[in-house]
């Protein structure tokens, strides 16, 4: 039996996660939890799934927690704020670490899983694409494993098992086009937050569904694929596949090209992220290519979606760069969801504050630099959408 700690166990990637548990009670047991603030969910979580200990981020719902939970024996230790998170992550005998925590506030809680020899299954890609500079060399000097839960890097990781190093020439990623890919570029101006939310093939939170519909999300996942399997960007692409059931590509040397189909479903790279190199027979629906109809393909479309050239220019600039447009992407989406900018400013804010970081990239940044990266990017976001704001008025 593995045990594991999730991280974001309230989430679309915590709650999926831990419906693979309750189906496989023999092959995993949960030691711990963490959520934002979620406490009704978090507590039928606790009494189904028994946690040694959890934590609640939201300091200010820590008593409410441990109401809902007083009639509970053995009590979990209960922990509070983003330190709790941090204990929770590099507690007791779990030997992974699932980590479902949206954004760069899995840095933390992640490099401190790592440093007590956790093997990670790496949902929170914004930690790899802020941190990868000292993430990776943490991986490497405590010899843990990180088995990436993100669909693409899934099946990308699926395709490699049995590749002889030095066979790997090319990755495809795949992306479905996210809530507009059918819409004319000119309509897009108008778009909103109800719109963008609406996602043609994944169920998902809603930061990386705006991610999905700006396209950001397949530019994160090209820097997320260089920092996990060590390719240049000149040998990472991304096609266009509107069904979502080939997940992702890899061409090898001598260009033979493999690929990982499934149905656009995220337990199934979550449930190998735990049992690697295992495979575990389930009872979920086998994939009928008939019923899945035509695959088709086409070339993204940069002009429409700048966000993937603003990625692609990040992850090249390296150092701190990464983390500078991942910083800058999550507080222009914030402010997207919260109807203070429209959905064109979303890419515009984000290459002002990477042009205007150019000149300070900190090449080999330590964890603080990225941190100081990630918090200047934020602000700037903030200082651009002031300028904006008396327009986003008039335009509403
Ligand atoms: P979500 O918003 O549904 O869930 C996020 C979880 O993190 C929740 O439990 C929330 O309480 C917790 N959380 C949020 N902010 C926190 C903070 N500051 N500190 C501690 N906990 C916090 O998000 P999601 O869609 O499950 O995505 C989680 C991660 O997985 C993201 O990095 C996303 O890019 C990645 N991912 C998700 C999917 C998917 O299908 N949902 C697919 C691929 C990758
Ligand atoms: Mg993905």
């Amino acid at each position: 039996m593995k045990a594991i700690t999730l991280l974001g166990s309230t989430g679309s990637i915590g709650t999926q996660t831990l419906d693979i548990v309750a189906q496989y009670p023999e092959q995993f047991r949960i030691v711990g939890l963490t959520a934002g603030r979620n406490v009704t969910l978090l507590s039928q979580q606790i009494r189904q799934f028994k946690p040694e200990i959890v934590a609640i981020c939201d300091e200010d719902k820590l008593e409410e927690l441990q109401r809902a939970i007083a009639d509970l024996d053995p009590q979990p230790i209960l922990l509070a704020g983003e330190s709790g998170v941090v204990e929770v992550a590099k507690y007791g005998d779990a030997e992974a670490v699932v980590t479902g925590i949206v954004g760069c506030a899995g840095l933390l809680p992640t490099i401190a899983a790592i440093k007590a020899g956790k093997d990670i299954a790496l949902a929170n890609k914004e930690t790899l694409i802020a941190g990868g500079p000292v993430v990776n060399p943490l991986i490497e000097k405590y010899g843990v494993k990180v088995l990436p839960a993100d669909s693409e890097h899934s099946a990308i990781f699926q395709c490699l098992q049995g590749i002889p190093a030095g066979g790997l020439r090319r990755i495809i990623l795949t992306a479905s086009g996210g809530s507009f890919r059918d819409l004319p570029i000119d309509k897009l101006a108008q778009v909103t937050v109800a719109d963008a939310l609406k996602h043609p093939n994944w169920s998902m939170g809603q930061k990386i569904t705006i991610d999905s519909a700006t396209l950001m999300n397949k530019g994160l996942e090209v820097i997320e694929a260089h920092y996990l399997f060590g390719m240049d960007y000149d040998d990472i692409d991304i096609v266009i596949h509107p069904q979502s059931i080939i997940h992702s590509l890899i061409e090898l040397q001598d260009t033979s090209v493999l690929a990982q189909l499934g149905w656009p479903d995220m337990r199934l790279p979550l449930l190998y992220a735990l049992s690697w190199p295992e495979r575990i027979q389930t009872d979920w629906p086998q994939l009928d290519l008939v019923k899945s109809g035509d695959l088709t393909f086409r070339e993204p479309d940069h002009e429409k979606y700048p966000c993937m050239q603003l990625a692609y220019a990040a992850g090249r600039a390296g150092g701190s760069m990464p983390a500078v447009l991942n910083a800058a992407n999550e507080q222009a989406v914030a402010l997207f969801l919260e109807e203070k900018i429209t959905f064109l400013d979303i890419p515009k804010l984000i290459e002002k504050v990477c042009d205007k970081h150019q000149a300070d990239n900190c090449e080999t940044p330590a964890l603080d630099d990225i941190l100081a990266a990630d918090k200047w990017a934020r602000q700037e976001v903030l200082a651009g959408s002031v300028e904006l704001g008396d327009r986003i008025l008039s335009v509403r």
